[in-house]
């Protein structure tokens, strides 16, 4: 056989369906959020979150609207366990928020779960076998009736743990895992034996968690499997049926979505994605496509920056450029005929009427941004070469993005003074938007100490008259600095782009650093030129400062 031979493969089997309803159907309401960054999410990371990082992003879910989060593996991790019991002894938990936890179908596992949440309000005890004929067959070496009895067992002990601690309002969650790779009809009859031993009501229902494990087949026949599920298993009025899917076909999004139009009611997932192999499905996409068909997503997406700061901080994983909604690029238009027709549109685009704008499917500002228009760059492109001739000046090269930023004042200039700019006009209008000297905050000194990979920053800040001394720390310099600002002023400054290069031009060498940082959910660019490069760096960091102090954002 040649290496790569589609003949090692077998088409994914369908479901000969004539009862198909869920291609008639819409969505017009949120399903119930369920993340999983900290449990899926975070077992895929090559190196797992540490506290701090886990506490970060339990804040961020908490911030965002999440009323229920798996948060670990407690029978099976030390860190889990150990995180489970912070929550619960530090009084982490909003009275409306819910905590899962992920458990095997064994005894002593269970046991030790019901240990971790002792004194829990409420929690969902969520207990799963593999199902598939592969698991079965390969990894467990059971038959499907084995397989029927593990499932049956966990669901006993589940239950007779629970009673064991009456003061919790106990939710049993099972999954039969590899779901979407199990026959159809065994998937049902290993649910109804855990129904047959839970006897939920509908007013104390149990969660049946479909997971697409691993992602093989079109989104349409994970549909039909979905919608094939709640037709023929017992007890549909008293289950909640929730979905989990993986992405490995680049489409766990898209079987999310299907599944809501075959009768799922939950959705389990991550932000921007992370979790094993390809990740799983991506829930800031999923509730953005609603919000921009205009349904409430039930969740805060606006703090979009804040978001990608938190998951790449616990990840350690970049954010794609074009990530779906929230990637750097998905606002910018570097067509001429693309930026033609927005501009176009925008400037009929009335704040009371519905969104129409071509090319923009929602109003950037809903997430903190702004649709960004670039020009080519190119010596002879008269006003087109505005970074070209900038550089030229100033001696430096500007990294993609601030070309992207120095665009529009530049083309807001060309029209204000309808005619062609010089090179100095050109850097008069980069020093006035980008370099703010003026503005409330200067840099009057610093000391830089490190220890080890740990940063301690001093500064000095003239403040009109008076003079306010500053610390923070960090892993950088800049991190540093932003967390001496955010500790003196409150200030939350996420620092999105960086770059410092030293000036070419004229016989000292001098630096310039180049900003964008996200204060308050709002970008703000700026630059600053310096002697060296970590002065250069704060300045430009204390400009984002100053712009968004002239933006009438308060100082808490
Ligand atoms: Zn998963």
């Amino acid at each position: 056989m040649n290496r790569f031979d589609h003949r090692k493969y077998r088409p994914f089997p369908v479901i000969r369906k004539t009862d198909r309803r869920w291609p008639d159907q819409t969505l017009s309401a949120a399903p119930l959020w369920c993340s999983v960054d900290l449990r899926d999410g975070n077992q895929a990371l090559m190196e797992p979150m540490n506290v701090s990082q886990k506490q970060r992003m339990w804040a961020l879910l908490v911030k965002m609207g999440f009323k229920e989060i798996e948060v670990g593996f407690p029978a099976a991790s030390q860190p889990d366990y150990d995180f489970v019991r912070w929550l619960i002894e530090h009084n982490q938990i909003p009275a409306d928020v819910t905590i899962q936890v992920l458990v095997q179908a064994r005894d002593e596992l269970i046991e030790r779960t019901y240990q971790a949440l002792e004194g829990v309000h409420k929690a969902v005890v969520h207990v799963y076998n593999s199902t598939s004929p592969v698991q079965r067959n390969k990894v467990f070496n059971q038959s499907k009736e084995g397989i029927i009895e593990i499932a049956r067992k966990g669901a006993m002990k589940v239950q007779s743990e629970a009673a064991k601690y009456p003061q919790t309002d106990w939710v049993f969650q099972y999954s039969p895992e590899s779901f979407s790779t199990t026959e159809v009809e065994y998937a049902v009859d290993v649910c109804n034996a855990v129904i047959g031993v839970w006897q939920p009501t509908p007013q104390r229902k149990a969660i049946i968690n479909l997971p697409a494990t691993v992602e093989s087949a079109m989104p349409n026949v994970f549909a039909d499997q979905v919608e094939w599920f709640c037709d023929h298993v017992n007890q549909r009025d008293s289950l909640i049926i929730s979905i989990h899917t993986h992405n490995d076909r680049g489409c766990g999004v898209a079987a999310a979505e299907l599944a809501l139009l075959a009768g799922a009611d939950r959705i389990e997932g991550t932000l921007l994605g992370n979790g094993e192999r390809t990740g799983n499905m991506d829930i800031v996409t999923m509730a953005m496509n609603m919000y921009s068909q205009g349904i409430d997503p039930m969740l805060d997406i606006s703090i979009a920056d804040d978001i990608i700061a938190t998951v790449e901080a616990c990840t350690n994983i970049k954010t794609h450029p074009r990530h779906p909604w929230v990637g750097e690029l998905v606002y910018t238009a570097f067509s001429g005929s693309h930026q033609d027709a927005i501009r176009k549109c925008l400037a009929v685009q009335a704040a009371d009427e519905p969104w129409d704008v071509a090319y923009l499917p929602i109003d950037p500002q809903d997430l903190g941004r702004n649709y960004q228009s670039v020009i080519r760059v190119n010596s002879q492109s008269g006003k087109g070469g505005a970074s070209y001739l900038l550089e030229q000046e100033l001696g430096v090269t500007l990294p993609r993005w601030m070309q992207i930023e120095l665009a529009q004042p530049i083309q807001r200039e060309t029209e204000i003074r309808a005619g062609e700019l010089t090179p100095a006009d050109i850097v008069g209008v980069f020093r006035r938007e980008f370099m703010h000297n003026d503005g409330r905050y200067s840099l009057a000194s610093y000391q830089v100490d490190k220890q080890g990979n740990h940063y301690h920053l001093q500064a000095a800040l003239h403040d009109g008259n008076q003079v306010t001394l500053i610390h923070g720390q960090g892993s950088g310099a800049i991190s540093a600095f932003a967390d001496a600002m955010h500790k003196a002023m409150g200030m939350d400054i996420q620092v999105v782009q960086f770059d410092e290069q030293a000036v070419e031009a004229g016989s000292d060498a001098v630096a310039m650093a180049f900003v964008q940082a996200s204060i308050r959910g709002q970008r703000f660019t700026a630059a600053a030129q310096d002697g060296d490069t970590l002065s250069a760096s704060l300045n430009a960091i204390l400009n984002t400062v100053n712009k968004a102090l002239q933006h009438n954002l308060q100082v808490a």
